[in-house]
Protein backbone atom coordinates (compact mmCIF):
# COMPACT_ATOMS: atom_id res chain seq x y z
CA UNK A 1 0.00 0.00 0.00
CA UNK A 2 1.30 3.35 -1.09
CA UNK A 3 3.04 5.83 1.39
CA UNK A 4 3.87 9.43 1.66
CA UNK A 5 5.41 11.52 4.23
CA UNK A 6 3.76 14.06 5.91
CA UNK A 7 5.41 17.12 7.98
CA UNK A 8 3.48 19.42 9.74
CA UNK A 9 5.54 22.63 9.19
CA UNK A 10 6.36 25.03 12.06
CA UNK A 11 3.73 27.59 11.49
CA UNK A 12 1.66 24.61 11.98
CA UNK A 13 2.78 23.52 15.56
CA UNK A 14 3.16 27.74 16.47
CA UNK A 15 -0.52 28.25 15.89
CA UNK A 16 -1.58 24.21 17.57
CA UNK A 17 -2.96 23.55 14.40
CA UNK A 18 -1.48 19.97 14.54
CA UNK A 19 -4.17 18.23 15.64
CA UNK A 20 -6.41 19.72 12.64
CA UNK A 21 -3.96 18.46 9.86
CA UNK A 22 -3.80 15.05 11.36
CA UNK A 23 -7.61 15.18 11.85
CA UNK A 24 -8.18 16.14 8.46
CA UNK A 25 -6.11 13.24 6.84
CA UNK A 26 -7.91 10.59 9.62
CA UNK A 27 -10.97 11.65 7.92
CA UNK A 28 -10.36 11.55 4.29
CA UNK A 29 -9.68 7.90 5.92
CA UNK A 30 -5.49 8.20 5.28
CA UNK A 31 -4.15 5.55 7.92
CA UNK A 32 -1.51 6.79 10.06
CA UNK A 33 1.72 4.47 10.43
CA UNK A 34 4.25 6.62 11.84
CA UNK A 35 4.75 9.95 13.69
CA UNK A 36 7.58 11.55 15.69
CA UNK A 37 8.83 15.36 16.54
CA UNK A 38 11.83 16.54 15.04
CA UNK A 39 13.86 19.80 15.09
CA UNK A 40 15.51 19.79 12.02
CA UNK A 41 19.16 21.00 11.26
CA UNK A 42 19.79 22.92 8.74
CA UNK A 43 21.84 19.67 7.09
CA UNK A 44 19.04 17.67 7.36
CA UNK A 45 16.37 20.51 5.80
CA UNK A 46 19.11 20.88 2.86
CA UNK A 47 18.71 17.39 2.05
CA UNK A 48 15.16 17.55 2.56
CA UNK A 49 14.54 20.07 0.39
CA UNK A 50 17.61 19.83 -2.30
CA UNK A 51 15.22 19.44 -5.28
CA UNK A 52 14.94 23.56 -4.35
CA UNK A 53 18.78 24.12 -3.87
CA UNK A 54 19.40 27.09 -5.81
CA UNK A 55 16.20 28.74 -6.20
CA UNK A 56 15.15 32.03 -4.70
CA UNK A 57 13.21 30.96 -1.40
CA UNK A 58 15.51 28.42 -0.42
CA UNK A 59 17.67 29.91 2.28
CA UNK A 60 14.30 31.33 3.73
CA UNK A 61 13.24 27.90 3.19
CA UNK A 62 15.68 25.99 5.50
CA UNK A 63 15.50 29.11 7.98
CA UNK A 64 11.42 28.68 8.34
CA UNK A 65 11.99 24.57 8.45
CA UNK A 66 14.15 25.07 11.58
CA UNK A 67 12.85 27.89 13.29
CA UNK A 68 10.79 24.93 15.48
CA UNK A 69 10.37 21.34 15.75
CA UNK A 70 7.74 19.90 13.37
CA UNK A 71 5.43 17.30 13.42
CA UNK A 72 6.77 14.09 10.78
CA UNK A 73 4.19 11.88 10.13
CA UNK A 74 3.55 8.55 7.53
CA UNK A 75 0.64 8.28 6.20
CA UNK A 76 -0.45 5.05 4.25
CA UNK A 77 -3.74 4.27 1.87
CA UNK A 78 -4.78 3.80 -1.62
CA UNK A 79 -3.01 6.84 -4.26
CA UNK A 80 -1.91 8.35 -0.35
CA UNK A 81 0.53 11.07 -2.11
CA UNK A 82 -1.91 12.20 -4.69
CA UNK A 83 -4.86 12.09 -1.59
CA UNK A 84 -2.51 14.31 0.91
CA UNK A 85 -1.68 16.41 -1.32
CA UNK A 86 -5.48 16.93 -2.16
CA UNK A 87 -6.05 17.34 1.06
CA UNK A 88 -3.06 19.77 1.62
CA UNK A 89 -4.43 22.04 -1.29
CA UNK A 90 -1.92 24.25 -3.47
CA UNK A 91 1.70 25.14 -3.28
CA UNK A 92 0.55 28.72 -2.35
CA UNK A 93 -2.43 28.77 0.39
CA UNK A 94 -3.79 32.29 -1.89
CA UNK A 95 -4.44 29.95 -4.62
CA UNK A 96 -5.81 26.83 -2.85
CA UNK A 97 -9.21 25.62 -2.91
CA UNK A 98 -11.32 26.13 0.02
CA UNK A 99 -11.72 23.16 1.53
CA UNK A 100 -8.26 22.16 1.80
CA UNK A 101 -5.69 22.75 4.43
CA UNK A 102 -3.45 25.38 3.04
CA UNK A 103 -7.03 27.06 1.16
CA UNK A 104 -8.97 27.31 5.04
CA UNK A 105 -6.27 27.68 7.09
CA UNK A 106 -3.17 29.49 5.27
CA UNK A 107 -2.24 33.19 3.44
CA UNK A 108 1.12 33.39 2.80
CA UNK A 109 2.96 30.45 0.49
CA UNK A 110 6.15 30.39 2.85
CA UNK A 111 3.76 29.62 5.70
CA UNK A 112 1.83 27.03 4.37
CA UNK A 113 1.51 24.96 7.25
CA UNK A 114 1.96 21.27 5.53
CA UNK A 115 4.32 19.23 3.68
CA UNK A 116 3.91 16.37 1.40
CA UNK A 117 5.77 14.19 -0.80
CA UNK A 118 5.29 14.91 -4.71
CA UNK A 119 5.26 11.70 -6.08
CA UNK A 120 6.05 7.70 -4.80
CA UNK A 121 9.65 7.65 -5.47
CA UNK A 122 10.50 10.88 -3.35
CA UNK A 123 7.99 9.82 -0.59
CA UNK A 124 10.31 6.62 -0.42
CA UNK A 125 13.60 9.05 -0.01
CA UNK A 126 11.85 11.03 1.96
CA UNK A 127 10.56 8.59 4.83
CA UNK A 128 13.91 7.14 4.87
CA UNK A 129 15.91 10.59 5.97
CA UNK A 130 12.76 10.47 8.70
CA UNK A 131 11.97 7.19 10.09
CA UNK A 132 13.54 4.17 10.23
CA UNK A 133 11.93 1.14 9.41
CA UNK A 134 11.31 -0.50 12.55
CA UNK A 135 9.38 3.09 13.41
CA UNK A 136 7.08 2.64 10.71
CA UNK A 137 4.34 0.55 12.05
CA UNK A 138 2.36 -2.07 10.00
CA UNK A 139 -1.35 -2.19 11.66
CA UNK A 140 -4.54 -2.93 10.67
CA UNK A 141 -7.68 -0.59 11.40
CA UNK A 142 -10.64 -2.21 12.17
CA UNK A 143 -13.53 -1.19 9.36
CA UNK A 144 -10.99 -0.48 6.99
CA UNK A 145 -12.25 -2.39 4.22
CA UNK A 146 -14.93 0.19 4.05
CA UNK A 147 -12.24 2.61 3.88
CA UNK A 148 -9.88 1.86 0.86
CA UNK A 149 -11.80 -1.37 -0.17
CA UNK A 150 -10.85 -5.20 -0.12
N1 LIG B 1 8.12 27.90 -1.10
C1 LIG B 1 8.28 29.26 -0.83
N2 LIG B 1 8.17 30.15 -1.87
C2 LIG B 1 7.91 29.76 -3.13
C3 LIG B 1 7.75 28.40 -3.40
C4 LIG B 1 7.86 27.49 -2.35
O1 LIG B 1 8.51 29.65 0.32
O2 LIG B 1 7.82 30.62 -4.03
C5 LIG B 1 8.25 26.96 0.00
C6 LIG B 1 6.89 26.49 0.56
O3 LIG B 1 7.03 26.28 1.95
C7 LIG B 1 6.71 25.17 -0.17
C8 LIG B 1 8.14 24.65 -0.20
O4 LIG B 1 8.92 25.79 -0.45
O5 LIG B 1 5.81 24.33 0.52
C9 LIG B 1 8.43 23.59 -1.22
O6 LIG B 1 7.99 24.04 -2.49
P1 LIG B 1 7.20 23.05 -3.46
O7 LIG B 1 7.13 23.71 -4.78
O8 LIG B 1 7.83 21.69 -3.38
O9 LIG B 1 5.74 23.04 -2.83
P2 LIG B 1 4.92 21.89 -2.08
O10 LIG B 1 5.36 20.57 -2.64
O11 LIG B 1 5.23 22.04 -0.61
O12 LIG B 1 3.47 22.19 -2.38
MG1 LIG C 1 7.28 19.79 -2.88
Amino acid sequence: MERTLVLAKPDAVARGLVGEIVSRLERKGLKLVAMKMVWMDKEMAERHYQVHKGKDFFEGLVEYITSLPIVAMVWEGPSAVSSVRAVMGATDPAKASPGTIRGDLALDISNNLVHGSDSVDSAEKEIALFFKPFEIYDWKRPGEEFIRGK
